[in-house]
């Protein structure tokens, strides 16, 4: 008697413990993958897509994927008012190769001046909330942990979220640097957590969650003026880059020209300290 019982109650748990990947509204097949073969997920790469922030941003950048014009590929487009899917977690997409067992999101973001200033924006708040809330549910669903993983974790084949530059940097396959030097990592990984937590406890659905945003903005257009800057009450309630963050996006951008330059010491050096630190 004990063994079905337990076996039953180990079912319940797994049930309980599985979380479903989420479904925006299909937009696929895209003209650019390599098939099947993507699980297990390893990581997801978070991407600029260098097109407007906009409504139907997503849209038109999965219709981009599906035509022959398109370079690559990415499983899923965010805008600040939807999240597309253009090519299922399945497949292998191309967007920060080495491409297997990856999830590439595309933010859409121009990266003018290199994203600076842009993520304290309204619409980009949005955009990035929706990201978040796309983020934990994926790593709910196949396991992986909610943390940055710098060049020298994905040589290292651990599992977490990190930027199309961490990729280029890690395996030197692309000379992409999006999401850019500016994108706010630790708020980033924070918000996720938070997601996650409110997926957890069911609060939240990855698709229909049952507030409404607030602040909901006027549609953006570009260009639109941007704030001087943040003022220090906003910095502290994380409304932009970390200082932190900044210093080590110099050094990763240090890292990549040290690799254009041949200077693998140095290269090594800064990858090290980015993973660990400076040496004591
Ligand atoms: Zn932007």
């Amino acid at each position: 008697m004990m063994i079905p019982l337990m076996a039953g109650m180990l079912l319940l748990l797994h049930v309980m413990l599985h979380f479903k990947a989420p479904s925006p509204p299909y937009l696929g097949p895209p003209d650019k993958h390599s098939g099947q073969g993507n699980k297990p997920i390893k990581r997801v790469v978070i991407h600029c897509t260098v097109s407007p922030t906009e409504r139907g941003g997503a849209r038109r950048i999965a219709a981009y994927f599906r035509s022959d014009a398109a370079g690559g590929s990415a499983h899923y487009v965010v805008d600040p008012y939807e999240i597309v899917q253009a090519v299922y977690d399945s497949w292998v997409a191309w967007h920060a190769p080495p491409n297997p067992n990856s999830l590439g999101i595309e933010l859409c973001c121009t990266l003018s001046n290199k994203g600076r200033k842009h993520w304290g924006r309204d619409d980009h708040r949005l955009m990035l909330r929706r990201a978040a809330r796309l983020t934990a549910a994926l790593c709910l669903a196949y396991d992986v942990p909610i943390r940055k993983i710098g060049p020298v974790g994905l040589r290292a084949g651990r599992k977490g979220i990190c930027g199309h530059h961490h990729v280029s940097q890690a395996f030197g396959q692309s000379s992409h640097w999006d999401p850019g030097p500016y994108f706010p990592w630790k708020e980033f990984i924070r918000m996720c957590r938070h997601e996650a937590e409110e997926l957890r406890s069911g609060k939240a659905e990855p698709e229909q969650p049952k507030k409404p945003a607030p602040q909901q903005p006027a549609e953006p257009t570009e260009p639109r003026p941007e704030p001087d800057h943040l003022s220090r009450h906003e910095r502290a309630m994380g409304a932009g880059p970390t200082l932190v963050d900044r210093g080590r996006a110099w050094i990763e951008i240090a890292a990549y020209r040290a690799k254009q330059e041949g200077n693998d010491t140095r290269r090594r050096r800064l990858l090290e300290w980015l993973d660990k630190g400076p040496k004591k």
